[in-house]
């Protein structure tokens, strides 16, 4: 619900430095892991060699060899290509795919079946055999990356109720409680199932429930690395909560003119009207509304007022930057708006 970018810098004022090291630490690990035993090269290579000897003789696990595969396999492992895919900004994307459309179609990485989009086996094999996806996600280096992203104690970006976390477990090693989205599907984009501005850190209602393969794009849909939720939305509440009405229901209003539907297709306003029970939003409007007064520059310095901001703290913090830390605090903060309208508790 924030931008990850700004989520590090409540961390470590250093963002392009973790994000820089955790890009290079994802490339060495595909092109030398010590668990993987051959690079990505020598795998994308493997396979340009087999279609190459199979080429117009018979299919290949169900795949029939042409030049299209061979012209973008050797795009691929042309000097550069697959660290540069690896480490392609979310920005850059949209640029290599026109650039990877120029080569090869979208047929021949999945088809339509029943309007699902399922992979073709060239798509699989890409998936599975050259950037190995499933073996990143159950590695060390992906627990130690997000870590380095600040996921130890966090939530999902995309919806802010459930909780991303790291944690230790009784084998004594981290496990991640969270899944990483492909903005750009792995599906539609095999060639950036491994991109590291590709993976959202989120939770498996955002992915595997609702998401899904639904077709993301930058100019579709906020990105995470790139744009900021809460700067685009806000919880609107329908009742008078500052003039003591009890709050039931919310809705999502988008607060700029970007054209883009992330909220509608991951379901947001839907999920967060039976969110406010689990999220304990109308007691919390309660508890703003009785001590309203304390949100008053009258009361600055004062210790009651001082005492009131730290009980919000924990579910509305102060830092729009520190939304992420705490489940529900983007639906928190935006009903504290209602009454801090001077901003003497919320900085940002
Ligand atoms: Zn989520």
């Amino acid at each position: 619900m924030i931008n990850i970018k700004e989520h590090i810098r409540m961390h470590n004022p250093d963002v392009q430095g973790v994000l820089d090291g955790c890009e290079q630490t994802l490339w060495l690990y595909m092109d030398k892991g010590k668990t993987l035993a051959r690079s990505i090269s020598m795998r994308a290579e493997d396979l340009l060699n087999e279609i190459k000897k199979h080429r117009n003789t018979q299919p290949l696990k169900q795949v029939q060899p042409d030049d299209t595969h061979i012209e973008f396999l050797e795009y691929l492992t042309s000097p550069g290509k697959l660290e540069e895919i690896v480490k392609l900004k979310p920005e850059m994307m949209e640029k290599e795919i026109s650039t990877i459309r120029g080569i090869i179609g979208d047929e021949y990485f999945y088809s339509l079946d029943d309007d699902k989009r399922k992979s073709t086996e060239f798509g699989k094999r890409l998936i599975d055999e050259v950037f190995k996806y499933g073996n990143y996600r159950n590695s060390k280096t992906f627990t130690e990356i997000y870590k380095c992203l600040f996921f130890k104690k966090a939530t999902c970006v995309y919806c802010n109720s459930t909780p991303a976390i790291i944690f230790k477990n009784k084998k004594g090693r981290d496990q991640a409680l969270f899944e990483l989205d492909h903005f750009y599907s792995e599906v539609c984009y095999p060639y950036l199932s491994m991109s590291f501005y590709n993976h959202i850190p989120s939770c498996s209602n955002c992915n595997a429930r609702i998401k899904l393969a639904q077709e993301f794009t930058l100019s579709s849909h906020l990105h995470p690395f790139l744009n900021c939720f809460d700067e685009e939305y806000t919880f609107k509440t329908t009742q008078n909560i500052l003039g003591g009405e009890a709050l039931t229901t919310i809705h999502l209003e988008k607060t700029t003119s970007t054209q883009e539907k992330l909220a509608v297709d991951l379901e947001l306003e839907n999920r967060y009207l039976n969110y406010l029970t689990t999220a304990s939003a109308p007691e919390f409007s309660e508890g703003v509304y009785v001590n309203r007064h304390l949100l008053s520059s009258r009361h600055t310095g004062q210790d009651e007022q001082k005492r009131f901001f730290k009980m919000l703290e924990p579910k509305a913090p102060r830092e729009k930057n520190n939304i992420l830390q705490k489940s529900y605090a983007k639906l928190n903060r935006d009903i504290l708006k209602v009454f801090d309208v001077d901003k003497n508790y919320l900085k940002s």
